[in-house]
């Protein structure tokens, strides 16, 4: 079987609620098939069609993040926050008889011909989904690596400008949201943020692209440890980023 597009034929592998699928089509079909998917131009930032409806287990223990984010706040925000956001997507779903086998990314591509409680409840619950494994315990001097690391350092003039540029993003967003790195249409890292639970894979997003690492700046993620201080949690965030992850991300596997 060959994948090579040059060959005008490539593998397509669409992941199902019963598993993982490969089809090997002629470009043509690939092409109405991904046109299926999404707006014209998402294949191009390479979205990763894989996130179910189901909230999906917590990948390490509550306390893991201790002395920067507390068990009690990781068990509430994971346990009641974010739970709610996968049960209230999936109601409202089933409701509108949206299809709940189907990716969250595909709805975020027509995000404005759904209601507000779908694009609310799936915005939280793959910003969420993607914020758990975006983290991991304290690392010291916890820095990008491969080929992302090369990439900030080409494009965003290093690792401290990109910190001090994401960590402001972070701090002025005003209320709720997110502060993101984003691959965008063409390819190149961006900062921005987005409001509430959207994100830049929305079609109605002001920021448009794929979310490489994402932090939630919503007061239920930081408040009991630091209160009014976003800033210091900001600061605090950056000992746990999961880069290997990240990196994933970034080469479009993870
Ligand atoms: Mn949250």
């Amino acid at each position: 079987m060959s994948n090579s597009g040059t060959s005008g034929r490539r593998k397509f592998i669409k992941t199902t609620a019963g598993g993982t699928v490969a089809f090997t089509l002629g470009l043509t079909g690939l092409n109405s098939l991904l046109s299926s998917f999404a707006e014209p131009g998402q294949d191009d930032i390479h979205v990763k069609f894989n996130t179910g409806f189901d909230q999906q287990p917590l990948p390490y223990a509550y306390d893991a993040l201790e002395n920067v984010i507390d068990a009690k706040t990781m068990e509430i925000h994971y346990s009641k926050h974010a739970a709610a956001y996968a049960k209230n997507l999936k109601e409202a779903a089933i409701a509108e008889k949206v299809d709940i086998n189907q990716p969250v990314e595909k709805i975020f591509a027509k995000v404005d011909g759904y209601s507000a409680k779908i694009r609310n409840n799936a915005g939280g619950h793959y910003n969420h989904e993607m914020f758990w494994k975006c983290m991991r315990p304290k690392t010291e001097n916890n820095k990008p690596v491969g080929s992302l690391k090369d990439a900030i350092e080409k494009e965003l003039g290093g690792f401290d400008k990109f910190k001090g540029l994401f960590s402001d993003a972070a701090k002025n967003r005003f209320g709720s949201g997110w502060a993101w790195l984003y691959l965008d249409a063409g390819k190149q890292l961006k900062i921005g943020s987005t409001p509430n639970q959207d994100n830049p894979l929305m079609n109605i997003s002001e920021i448009k692209g794929f979310p490489l690492l994402g932090i939630d700046v919503w007061e239920h993620a930081y408040y009991l440890k630091y209160q009014n201080k976003r800033a210091d949690y900001i600061e605090n965030w950056w000992n746990v980023v999961n880069w290997d992850y990240v990196q994933q991300r970034y080469e479009n596997k993870g």
